[in-house]
């Protein structure tokens, strides 16, 4: 799956801290550390490469058999600088929303949502997005940023799609069945919440 410092999957925007991470003793290969949310994977079948990538909110670094402790250590820093650098180039402004809302609109819904305001906020833990069509203002959380745009744009269609039909009965899917990764997207989300063992659902209420 993960190319070569390219993550198939980015989990958190922000990087975790490789940290101290005990020594293990095992010798045995292919050994596996894990610290936090950084696991290193030694590989025999590796000989100079290195890669890293985010899975849900863990961080995985590949590295070869033979890579001694020291140089291990260098290689995480140097990767999860790498991996955070990535993800937050991916990080689009609330301008960048707006267009991506606009897009979306018209791609799946007709043109008919037209938010007032689509932007990004902080205080929101417990839901991806929400709204309130009174207002036409439309919040994500800072959460979705740096994952795979195919996420965000689900979440942003589905508030999108709420300025039409508020709840969740079948109308409101109806609207969603063009967008062909909602299923993958909420799965997506799904597991993310499950990683973090939140106790709410995504995107399960809304205003
Ligand atoms: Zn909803």
């Amino acid at each position: 799956m993960p190319a070569d410092s390219s993550p198939g999957l980015a989990g958190e925007t922000h990087a975790r801290s490789a940290g101290r991470r005990p020594r293990s003793a095992a010798t045995q290969q292919p050994r596996t550390s894990v610290s936090g949310a950084v696991e290193v994977r030694r590989s025999a079948r590796r000989s100079r490469t290195v890669s890293a990538y985010r899975e849900g909110d863990r961080t995985i670094v590949l590295i070869p058999a033979r890579m001694s402790e020291a140089e291990e250590q260098r290689w995480v820093g140097v990767m999860l600088d790498k991996l955070a650098a990535q993800e937050s180039k991916r990080v689009i402004g609330d301008s960048g929303l707006a267009e991506r809302a606009e897009r979306l609109s018209g791609q799946y819904l007709g043109g008919r949502a037209r938010p007032a305001s689509v932007r990004w906020v902080t205080n929101q833990n417990t839901r991806w997005g929400s709204c309130t069509p009174a207002e036409g203002s439309i919040r994500l959380s800072h959460r979705l940023q740096g994952m795979p745009e195919y996420v965000v744009d689900y979440v942003l269609l589905h508030e999108l799609a709420h300025l039409l039909v508020p709840g969740h009965g079948p109308r409101f899917w109806q609207l969603l069945e063009a967008y062909p990764r909602t299923e993958r997207a909420r799965g997506y989300l799904e597991g993310v919440v499950a990683a973090d063992r939140l106790p709410h659902l995504p995107a399960a209420r809304e205003e």
